[in-house]
């Protein structure tokens, strides 16, 4: 059975709670026990699939189709074990179980109510694949004394209630503002957070404190006294230059101690920190740098690209060199050339994305990629535009474009080189799509094969002709324009493996130039860089070294 450890937060939000439980875990793992990490949104949206992108940042797909928290990104990157389905829940999610169990009559009768319908639903979530890991990390978003939060908070005070003593600890995190004129660092706001706690019955074990400069050891005791927690077990979490120093700088400050120490593990097993060591260095000693602009729609967030920035990172870390990216906002490059802007770049990335607005300027910066010679990655809608630059610069079908911005039917003078998917298969079952479904969860999502053809770059980088990769999407290249389009030099190098979907091209007569239907960024790790990102920025390098 999994101990658990829950991770809540207070006094403000984006205090890095996902990043300090995914190093967390980066730290019980070096030490020998198998993780899982989880997240509990209280919101009502049933899961972020929906949200926009600068409500919510990036939404994170699951091997199993799930659309999830960007927080499970980095709980994959920091421990490499890939998230479930099972892994993310969100109040909408909860509530929808149990109105749908009302609705069936599987309450017989009964008035359900926050307590204990509601929180049976979470504490069963919790209790999901418990015999299988060393310890189960459950972060919960928001922060406490949130409206929506309480039932979140009252379920895992139950649950921790229900085990035996010793199987559940709980960690907070909090801020100590520094006032400048006093130069002091405040622990006020920390008690009241922890009060705030206490008062729903949650005494926290292990308190850590974001904070800008180290806590003088007077005040870690005055913490300690008033939060009611050790003095060890107030762990100060410093900025950081690189959000892979994480688990080596929480390390050295006692934060995995603190936690065995809560569950009283004695002795506790010795670290191996040799892999964070490496990336670290890789990171903090690079021998160069390199350029690269990601041209999309989402670039005032920085969220909104998550995985994406870090797959550069760790592409970066491969080649041991710097990766710069820079965020250009492709709807410039409608009104204006994008040469100017793009010159100078070792490198160009279109990542995924929804809607019209800003795809005829990703287009304009696909064609610069190809002519130029620069290399190009396009993920996801970045293929797509892609495929339609080259349908209308090489293949000559003008009125190329996307079932997603044109009207499905009837528009004559329109060739949907990108159509909307209306059967596909996943396993042996056929999946059907109308335009008119529910937005909600109904694109092809998640982890689907595919095959690369021999010889072709892809097979090459991958090592590999049988692939599996993470899709979110409801266009696709249609497949009756790939004679014409490899006629002129596209490439149709990855397919499902039924052959009907395209899943990659790639111009071999160019230095390197592929776009994916998938999201690769998804898969990449710092200690295992995704094959793709590692050559595109191996490419971008040589790039370099030719201007
Ligand atoms: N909007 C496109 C589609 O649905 C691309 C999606 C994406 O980039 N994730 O196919």
């Amino acid at each position: 059975m999994a101990r658990y450890i829950f991770i809540t937060g207070g006094v403000v939000s984006s205090l890095g709670k996902g990043l300090a439980s995914a190093a967390l875990g980066a730290l019980l793992q070096a030490r020998g026990y198998t993780v899982r990490l989880r997240k509990l949104d209280p919101y009502l949206n049933v899961d972020p699939g929906t949200m926009s992108p600068f409500e919510h940042g990036e939404v994170f797909v699951t091997d199993d189709g799930a659309e999830t928290d960007l927080d499970l990104g980095h709980y994959e990157r920091f421990t490499g074990v890939a998230a479930r389905a099972t892994d993310s829940v969100s109040s909408g999610r909860i509530y929808s179980t149990v109105l749908e169990k009302e609705r069936r009559g599987d309450y017989l009768g009964k008035t359900i109510q926050v307590i204990p319908h509601v929180t049976d639903e979470i504490k069963a979530f919790l209790e999901i694949g418990a015999g299988e890991t060393d310890f189960m990390l459950c972060e919960i978003g928001g922060t406490v004394g949130d409206i929506e939060g309480l039932p979140f908070f009252e379920a895992i005070r139950q649950f921790a209630q229900e085990r035996p003593r010793g199987q559940c600890i709980f960690m907070h995190l909090t801020l100590l503002p520094y006032v400048s004129a006093s130069r002091e660092l405040k622990t006020k706001p920390t008690q009241h957070s922890v009060k705030e706690l206490r008062s729903i019955g949650i005494a926290p074990d292990v308190l850590v404190c974001r904070t800008e400069h180290p806590i003088p050891e007077k005040e870690v005791q005055k913490i300690a006294l008033f939060c009611n927690v050790r003095p060890d077990a107030v762990i100060p979490a410093m900025d950081l230059k690189s959000i892979y120093e994480a688990p080596l700088a929480y390390h050295e400050v006692g934060l995995d101690q603190a936690v065995l120490d809560a569950f009283g593990i004695h002795p506790a097993p010795r670290p191996t920190l040799d892999t964070w060591r490496e990336v670290v260095d890789a990171i903090h000693n690079p021998d160069g740098s390199v350029r690269i602009a990601v041209v999309g729609k989402y670039t005032q967030l920085e969220d909104a690209y998550k995985s994406i920035a870090e797959a550069l990172t760790h592409g970066g870390v491969h080649s041991r060199v710097k990766v710069e990216a820079e965020w250009l906002d492709s709807e410039v490059f409608e009104r204006e050339n994008p040469a100017p802007y793009l010159e100078g770049f070792n490198g160009i990335l279109i990542p995924g994305g929804f809607g019209e607005r800003g795809t005829e300027g990703m287009i304009n910066a696909a064609r610069f990629a190809r002519e130029r010679r620069v290399p190009y990655m396009g993920i996801c809608l970045g293929m797509q535009m892609a495929v339609i630059e080259a349908a209308r610069n090489l293949a000559g079908i003008n009125s190329a474009g996307s079932e997603e911005f044109n009207h499905e039917a009837g528009d004559a003078k329109f060739e949907p080189v990108i159509y909307h998917m209306k059967e596909w298969v996943e396993g042996n079952r056929t999946i059907k799509r109308h335009h008119t479904d529910h937005k909600g969860g109904t694109m092809r999502l998640g982890a689907y094969n595919a095959t690369l053809a021999e010889g072709s770059r892809v097979a090459e980088i991958y090592g590999t002709t049988a692939i599996s990769e993470r899709h979110r999407h409801r266009y696709e290249v249609a497949l009756q324009y790939k004679d014409k389009l490899e006629a002129q030099g596209l490439r149709f190098s990855g397919m499902s493996p039924d052959g009907k979907l395209p899943e990659i091209v790639e111009i071999p007569d160019h230095p390197w130039y592929v776009g994916v239907q998938f999201h690769p960024e998804l898969k990449s790790k710092p200690f295992e860089p995704h094959p793709l990102f590692a050559s595109f920025v191996q490419a971008a390098v040589e790039q370099s070294r030719l201007v």
